[in-house]
């Protein structure tokens, strides 16, 4: 892989965030410090970063993808109302699929658990049925 400014200046900003990001969210951090990346350019990387495996992906709220700065295998937690997006470690006994696909051998999953986060709940209490 090439190493250009861009491309240095996308992997310091990784380094510094365990957030989950789409690509117009990172152009606009970029542009905010005064130093805008074209967002051609800022797709382009990101798509050669996730094709080296430096950086994850991640379908977000609204079916959008996002980017993640953290490789550790890891699930995500996400909010229904707010959309927000927390990376968790799951303790998972067995996951041997029951029927089609009981004969794999499973090395590795990948969780996304859907609910309310504690933000939400206090600004919008569920109501007690
Ligand atoms: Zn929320
Ligand atoms: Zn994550």
């Amino acid at each position: 892989m090439r190493t250009t400014q861009p491309r240095l200046r996308l992997l310091h900003f990784f380094s510094r965030t365990d957030g989950h990001f789409t690509p117009e969210e990172i152009a606009e951090r970029f542009r905010l410090a005064g130093e805008p990346i074209p967002i051609a350019t800022l797709y382009q990387n990101l798509r050669v970063f996730s094709d080296h495996g430096l950086i994850g992906e991640v379908i977000g709220h609204g079916g959008e993808l996002r980017y993640d700065a953290n490789l550790t295998p890891h699930s995500h937690l996400r909010c229904n109302r707010c959309g927000v997006l927390m990376d968790v470690m799951l303790s998972l006994p067995d996951l041997q699929p029951l029927g089609p696909g009981q004969d794999w051998q499973i090395t590795g999953a990948r969780v996304e658990l859907q609910g309310i986060c504690p933000a939400c709940q206090e600004a919008f209490p569920i109501p007690v049925l």
